[in-house]
């Protein structure tokens, strides 16, 4: 069945049938072989050097409910928490003294303090000019994107997190709605953001046909960045007794995504590592690209907790990313 592999190496696509078979198919060999092409198209476009992204959780107030995430607006058990400018300028210098050149501010929903965020962001554009500043805030005012666009952020991410509308209904409250997501990413592509989106691997209630109408999705955003990880529950969560994801899916996934978008910057995401202990290696062997190590201040990191045993280092930012380049380098790649 390598034909298959073949084909979407070839055509940059396959049909449903053939991505139902690399998705679904029991057959290590044939899975093998997706990750080795994948990783050869990825060493094609970006050689074997892996891109860091500064992550900082800015924030975990949000005002969304959605059923499988820790920081949802119902959960009282967590204490709440946003970083001062000053906090924000303090994670961005460390991580530009250690060499990093994406800054990636994410957080919960809160349309006012993000609008509110535009001086800092402004600041973080003149004191760091030659930096990629990533948001991903979730839905805001299209105004409040331009505003944020217009004070030096270049890129955004917005998890579409399911093609299929009913499935987004059962992950989602009334008042959030596919759509309006799908809009938010136009309109973010429009101002000029090169735009990310992407989904959970495993959650409750998908299947292998919603995850092919996520592929198919993506296929025709050609979204600049694909974030993709396995759902993991939180127990105080709505669907906090559902199981997690899984890993080799997650791999699966990037593989077919990488065949598919070749140039799309991919990270091997912190949900996978929590997951699988070598899930960082396994995700950049299967065709990710990028990887995010986490400098938000020590003291925040368990409150941004939106799932259980989220692996936050409680090493400060210099040693977690002596280990993070140690692992990418003992699988022959660099930074
Ligand atoms: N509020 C922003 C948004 O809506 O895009 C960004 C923050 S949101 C917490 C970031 C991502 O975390 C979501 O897009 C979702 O896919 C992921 N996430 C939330 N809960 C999760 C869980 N239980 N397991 C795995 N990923 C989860």
């Amino acid at each position: 069945m390598s034909y298959l592999i073949e084909e979407l190496r070839e055509r940059k696509t396959l049909d449903n049938q053939g991505l139902k078979t690399l998705l679904e198919s029991d057959d290590l060999s044939l899975e093998e072989d997706l990750f080795r092409n994948a990783r050869e198209v990825a060493d094609e476009q970006f050689g074997r050097e892996i891109w860091l992204r500064a992550l900082i959780e800015w924030s975990n107030v949000c005002r969304n409910d959605c059923y499988y995430c820790g920081i949802r607006h119902s959960n009282t058990s967590l204490p709440r928490y946003s970083l001062t400018p000053e906090e924000i300028l303090t994670c961005c210098d460390q991580a530009w003294r250690l060499g990093l050149r994406t800054f990636v501010l994410q957080g919960g929903e809160n349309p006012s303090a993000a609008a509110a965020l535009a001086p800092t962001v402004a600041e973080m554009r003149a004191s760091w000019p030659d930096t990629a500043i990533t948001l991903s805030l979730g839905e805001l005012p299209f105004e409040t994107y331009a505003l944020l666009r217009r004070s030096g952020a270049n890129r955004y991410l917005l998890r579409h997190e399911t093609a299929s509308p009913v499935h987004y209904a059962r992950l989602h409250p009334a008042p959030m709605r596919l759509e309006h997501r799908l809009a938010c990413l136009q309109e973010l592509q429009r101002l000029g953001f090169r735009t990310g989106m992407g989904m959970m691997v495993g959650s409750p209630f998908q299947t292998t046909d919603d995850l092919i109408a996520d592929i198919r999705l993506i296929q025709r955003f050609q979204p600049g960045m694909i974030g993709l990880g396995p759902f993991i529950p939180h127990p105080d969560t709505p669907l906090g007794q559902y199981p997690a994801g899984s890993a080799g899916q997650t791999l699966r996934l990037y593989a077919i995504l990488r065949l598919m978008l070749p140039q799309a910057w991919i990270p091997s995401t912190t949900a996978l590592s929590t997951l699988r202990p070598d899930g960082r290696k396994a995700g950049i062997l299967a065709g990710a690209n990028v990887v995010m190590p986490n400098f938000t201040p020590v003291s925040h990191r368990a409150d941004y907790a939106l799932y259980a045993g989220k692996s936050a280092p409680a090493v400060e930012a210099e040693e977690n990313l002596k280990q993070l380049i140690q692992e990418i380098e003992s699988i022959g790649y660099h930074v």
